[in-house]
């Protein structure tokens, strides 16, 4: 497969030295990590597999790489300034200017000095008896740390198929999470596509512009709803620089933790004029909150039901060809899958030299030298592209040979599905966090906000270790148990846990099917670990402190406090408040 780096350059190893604290990975949740440890005057190492910053927004360029939440909120709140100086051009800002953005971060908040680059972590162990991380990189480095922070990020292992024939095929073969930065022309090229998530449904519109015939494989046909992406004019980003803090407010009191308005009330109690009227509504402002039309949508398999009759209705009045149409309209949950948001998907299969290709009872049987062969027809091609996703959530924890207390090792604890208490450490792996690891409402809510929260909640602990004089902080086994059986029983409400997405670890085979990420709503999560915190680290041990737990008072950062009328809210309260989008 086609890489995404070119060489990178010799360095000697390092061996030897000793940090306050080791980050994995240099994308959003790795540079803001670095910038609090240092803002409390930890030493820090961060170690990162590209040649840049940016994590996915380094990674993912293929055509059409766009952020599905817009940008204005689609980016760092820690600082006023940043928000302030910084201007986005478009609802949904395309991958250049948001990798833009992140090295715009990394040269102000002056970060590249502690990064190093072209460098993967392969290994870390903690050592029992000098309680700290031992860390080793694929460049021989060997270095060591009280601490060690995974910030891996959930959607940067490339699932890629093993497929029957695929050293015979002669063109190249692009995955679209690693995708060549010197990027590709595809013009006068017969391309295939493999996938129709929201990667492929980005990209095919334009890679159908430039090549000569484009042939789609799809496995399960995906919902989208039009993004109606605009540019953004000085007066509307000034509108929202007047009072940033106020959005960004109203921002982490939604369950996605981004705000947009929506509907509290039932699809099911709306008459059908009503509710079409709603969803014309709300198709024609477009983007995620379509699926905010009603309360209920993600509840109620009847109320789910009118929303996907309405957005089958708009397949069909879009793609002129009936077989095709009939094809791309899904028939599962709406929404239950990460709803795609799109600029001329379905338009796309109009045009004469795109077709489709069904793959879901017929699988992909090889590639071929010359194409690729389903159902003993062959689709010739001089190009592939791989839109097949991600092992999310915990597909990069599996590529570093974790280990903990006793030998244990991560992947091995984890071999029945991911356990670790709110998503933040895992018991048997003393002083490892992980941001937005399985269990917190990461990619449930808007990811940078999700970020930030951890960050901010992970740095507010160590700075009260560092001032009680503890060396480790660890879950306790029944917290940890209680926690993860919580993120089951919550998933169980929404119909989200029936599908079989990437969510629950369905989309890569022998994966254990478990919903990964908590449910509950981002507010609902952030009181937990506020109290968790404020309560002197309830459900976690701190070992080696002279000093109790909760002295000196320990404080989480103000902006996450939660407005008073939210309440830690059980399952039947998440159906029973119709929280959209949960
Ligand atoms: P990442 O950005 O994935 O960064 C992790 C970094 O860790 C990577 O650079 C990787 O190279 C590095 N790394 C991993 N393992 C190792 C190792 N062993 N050693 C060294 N380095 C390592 N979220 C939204 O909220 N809104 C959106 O619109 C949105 N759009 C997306 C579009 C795409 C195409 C994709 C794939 C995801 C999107 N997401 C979106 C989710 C996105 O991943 C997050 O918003 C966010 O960028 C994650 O930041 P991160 O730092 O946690 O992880
Ligand atoms: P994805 O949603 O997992 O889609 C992968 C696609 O590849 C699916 O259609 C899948 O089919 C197909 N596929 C996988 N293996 C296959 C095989 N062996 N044969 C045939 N088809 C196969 O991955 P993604 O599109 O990269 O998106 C992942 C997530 O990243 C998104 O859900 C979103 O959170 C984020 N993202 C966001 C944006 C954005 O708009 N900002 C853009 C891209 C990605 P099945 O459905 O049948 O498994």
């Amino acid at each position: 497969m086609t890489a995404n780096t070119g060489t990178r350059p010799e360095r000697p190893a390092e061996v030897g030295a000793v940090f306050d604290a080791i980050v994995v990975g240099a994308g959003f949740a790795g540079m803001y990590m670095l910038h609090r440890l240092r803002g409390l005057g930890f030493s820090a190492r961060v170690y990162e597999a590209g040649d840049g910053v940016g994590g996915t927004w380094y990674w993912n360029r293929y055509p059409g790489a766009r952020c599905d939440v817009e940008s204005m909120q689609y980016s760092f709140s820690f600082s006023e300034e940043l928000d302030q100086e910084w201007n986005w051009s478009e609802k949904y800002a395309p991958q250049p200017e948001i990798l833009s953005y992140a090295n715009h971060v990394a040269d102000r908040f002056d970060l590249r000095r502690h990064i190093v680059f072209d460098t993967r972590v392969a290994a870390a162990t903690f050592d029992e008896a000098g309680n700290c991380w031992r860390v080793e990189t694929d460049r021989g480095d060997k270095v060591s740390a009280k601490f060690c922070i995974m910030a891996v990020g959930c959607l940067s292992a490339p699932n890629r198929p093993n497929f029957r024939g695929l050293e015979d095929f002669r063109g190249p073969i692009y995955h679209t999470g690693e995708w060549p930065q010197a990027g590709v022309d595809f013009t006068g090229l017969r391309v295939g596509v493999i996938g129709t998530g929201s990667s492929a449904i980005q990209s095919i519109p334009i890679i159908a512009q430039q090549a000569s015939a484009l042939t789609v494989f799809q496995r399960t046909a995906t919902y989208s709803v039009p993004a109606w992406n605009e540019k953004l004019t000085p007066e509307y980003r000034q509108s929202i620089k007047a009072d940033y803090p106020a959005l960004r407010a109203k921002a982490r009191a939604r369950p996605t933790g981004f705000y947009f308005p929506f509907n509290m009330e039932s699809a099911l109690e709306a008459s059908p004029e009503e509710r079409d009227k709603q969803y014309e509504e709300a198709w024609a402002s477009g983007g995620l909150p379509f699926l905010g039309s009603y309360g209920d949508l993600l509840f109620e398999k009847a109320a789910n039901d009118t929303i996907a009759d309405f957005a089958r209705r708009k397949i069909r009045s879009i793609v002129k060809d009936p077989k095709t149409a009939d094809l791309l309209c899904p028939d599962n949950i709406f929404g239950c899958k990460r709803l795609c948001v799109d600029t001329g998907y379905f338009e796309t299969y109009n045009l004469p030299h795109v077709r489709l290709v069904d793959v879901s009872k017929t699988p992909i049987e090889r590639f071929t030298e010359n194409g690729i062969e389903v159902n003993g027809v062959e689709y010739p091609l001089d190009a592939v592209v791989c839109a097949t996703g991600f092992a999310a959530m915990t597909g990069s924890f599996d590529k570093i040979r974790i280990t903990g207390r006793k030998g244990l090792t991560l992947a091995e604890k984890w071999r029945a599905g991911p356990r670790a208490y709110l998503g933040v450490a895992s018991v048997g792996f003393p002083n490892l966090f992980m941001i937005t690891g399985p269990g917190s409402p990461s990619v449930l809510a808007s990811m940078i906000q999700a970020i930030e929260q951890h960050v901010d909640w992970m740095a507010d602990c160590m700075g009260h270790m560092r001032d009680i004089g503890a060396q480790t902080i660890e879950p306790v086994l029944e917290s940890e148990d209680a926690w993860v059986e919580h993120v089951n029983e919550v998933s169980k409400v929404s119909l989200r846990s029936t599908c079989s997405s990437w969510y629950v670890g369905a989309n890569i085979p022998g994966r254990p099917r478990v919903f990964m990420p908590y449910i509950g709503g981002f507010p609902v999560y952030v009181q937990k670990c506020n109290e968790v915190m404020t309560g002197g680290f309830t459900g976690f041990v701190l070992e080696g402190a002279p000093a109790s737990n909760a002295e000196p008072k320990v404080r989480f950062t103000e902006r996450w406090r939660v407005p008073l009328d939210i309440e830690v809210i059980s399952p039947a309260a998440v159906a029973a408040r119709r929280v959209p989008v949960v």
